[in-house]
């Protein structure tokens, strides 16, 4: 294959990886990101979450380049939901069978460990270059440096530069260019319980802890350090409960003693981190075409979604993976046809786990702590180990497999239905442990047939 110099626009978790992949593949790879080094910065860029879930999708995607087992060890396996309820009880909800686990991981160590690794392999990075434009006919890029404007022959070029991505900007003053974005009415804070006196973690460690409250909630994830770093979903503003309510010391004091009564005592910082932490927001986006000529979005810059399915950046790894199989179906240097193949399959399921994204936003806050849909779960979770492959449940199928997403999705909606019905039964909650189950697989099948 002939090895054209290519450029990624971007050196966070995508594209970092990316370049490890492109390496693999032998391309000459230069990499740019506005950050300084973060191998030297002490803090990541504030606002986002610090640490991330890893799943399925994401791991497959490391273990391809031969990372996985690098990655592990620094991440701390949770099997399921530790759902606390107002009066401080809890209730642990397996993610799925007994071994299987999403794994809580720091961004900042992961992105520093992925762009070390790409350097290692021989990309070149360039920091505090800020990419302000591209010439789409000669691929021309000007960056933002400390020491001026910069042009250089940017080749094919990836745009990995996340949620706000400024190739994508480029691309959507070219015609033709469709873009949606929607802010949602909540916003996001991070806050943390740090280890106890003892040095030990404050709550079980395997979990994913969540407050759910209807029209909020809070989740922690843990951390190697034994901490646990929280994250407060809650509406910007209005009347209710918001952001714009929590004013001073104690209206936020007696919001957590209301809701979050078992998490307070065990968040000594609380005050100090919740005004001085910003409050950020959330944002889809959904844009096509990702490529213009010689140039293509990936990850966050093509298809941001909101946190509540942990999918953005596996889903955005999970373009590496198939990117990487289109390049290596392909005839040496039919970039365009490349870049088209992978848009038309890519697209549809990065936009079905989107939507995904947004209605478990609905789920997590409103239905955990509800004992139906508990026993909706149990029932699913009876179907799927007596019919492990013909019936899946939904966050199964994202989040332990690589089923395109579109196709988990599609299942997921007959699913639902059929689920449905069952739980319209009034005796529900005394006979859920006789259902026949068969019957249950020959509503699905039948559905499923009638589409
Ligand atoms: C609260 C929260 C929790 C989340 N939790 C999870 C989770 O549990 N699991 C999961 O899979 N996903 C999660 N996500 C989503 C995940 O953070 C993103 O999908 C992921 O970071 C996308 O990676 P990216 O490389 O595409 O973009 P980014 O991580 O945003 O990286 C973009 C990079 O581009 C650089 N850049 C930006 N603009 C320019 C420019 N003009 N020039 C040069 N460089 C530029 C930035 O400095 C940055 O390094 C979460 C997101 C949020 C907000």
């Amino acid at each position: 294959m002939n090895k054209e110099s290519l450029s990624i626009l971007g050196g966070g978790l995508i594209g970092s990886l990316w370049a490890i992949y492109l390496r693999k593949l032998g391309y000459p790879v230069q990499v740019f990101d506005k950050r300084p080094d973060t191998s030297q910065a002490k803090e990541i860029e504030g606002g986002r979450s610090i640490n991330m879930a890893l799943s399925f999708r994401g791991l497959k995607s490391l273990e391809k380049v031969g990372l996985k087992d690098k990655i592990l060890p620094l991440a701390i396996p949770m099997y399921g939901r530790e759902v606390h309820d107002e009066k401080g009880s809890t209730q642990f909800m397996p993610y799925g069978q007994a071994n299987q686990a999403i794994y809580s991981i720091s961004r900042g160590k992961f992105n520093l460990l992925l762009s070390e690794e790409a350097s290692h392999l021989g990309a070149t990075f360039h920091f505090r270059h800020k990419f302000k434009s591209i010439d789409f006919t000669s691929s021309q890029l000007t960056f933002e440096t400390p020491t001026g404007l910069q042009k250089t022959e940017g080749g094919i070029v990836f745009g990995a530069d996340g949620a706000y991505s400024a190739l994508r900007l480029a691309m959507q003053k070219q015609a033709r260019f469709n873009l949606t974005q929607e802010y949602i009415s909540h916003g996001y804070k991070e806050l943390s319980i740090p280890p106890l006196a003892n040095g030990d973690f404050a709550m079980s460690p395997n979990a994913l802890h969540i407050w759910p409250r209807g029209s909020f909630m809070l989740i922690a994830l843990p951390n190697p350090d034994h901490s646990f770093t929280c994250t407060l979903f809650l509406p910007f503003e209005g009347e209710g409960q918001s952001f714009s309510q929590l004013h001073d010391e104690k209206s936020l004091l007696q919001f957590f003693q209301t809701y979050f009564k078992d998490a307070l005592p065990l968040m000594p910082q609380l005050t100090l981190e919740f005004f001085t932490n910003p409050t950020s927001s959330l944002i889809n986006i959904s844009c096509y075409p990702w490529a213009k000529g010689k140039s293509l979005l990936l990850g966050d810059a093509s298809h941001a979604m909101v946190p509540f399915y942990g999918q953005g950046m596996n889903s955005g790894f999970e373009d590496c993976f198939e990117l990487h199989a289109a390049i290596e179906g392909a005839k040496p240097d039919q970039w365009e046809l490349i870049f088209q193949e992978f848009q038309q399959t890519r697209k549809p399921n990065t936009d079905a786990m989107c939507t995904l994204a947004m209605e478990n936003f609905v789920e997590m806050r409103n239905h955990v702590a509800d004992p139906r849909f508990v026993l909706r779960k149990k029932i699913e979770s009876l179907l799927h180990e007596a019919y492990p492959t013909r019936w899946v449940p939904l966050y199964t199928m994202v989040t332990f497999s690589d089923l395109p997403y579109q196709e988990a999705y599609r299942r997921g909606k007959l699913q639902e239905k059929v689920m449905d019905e069952v739980m319209a039964d009034p005796l529900i909650a005394q006979n859920w442990k006789q259902l026949d189950l068969e019957g249950i697989l020959t509503k699905l099948q039948q559905l499923d047939r009638s589409r």
